[in-house]
């Protein structure tokens, strides 16, 4: 069973790993710990299941606060 398929934009193996990711919702940007990520083998392009997504939306929206806040650098490339 591969729950993720191919990979949508090059067709490259597809395997889960749990990692670290960035989410954004309503503009606010998140870092989410312990996230099963389908990860592309090709491209690096990462995707997640229906389930998961839900789960990583619910945990932002009933969180009772974050596990620490790190400062992100924004930085202009031009
Ligand atoms: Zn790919």
């Amino acid at each position: 069973m591969k729950p993720y398929g191919d990979c949508t934009y090059c067709g490259g193996e597809v395997v889960e790993c749990v990692q670290r990711v960035d989410y954004r919702l309503h503009g606010q940007l998140y870092i989410l710990e312990g996230v099963p990520t389908g990860v592309c083998q090709q491209c690096g392009e990462q995707f997640f299941t229906a389930d998961t997504a839900h789960q990583m939306e619910s945990a932002v929206t009933e969180t009772k606060g974050p596990m620490e806040t790190v400062p992100i650098p924004v930085i202009a490339v031009k």
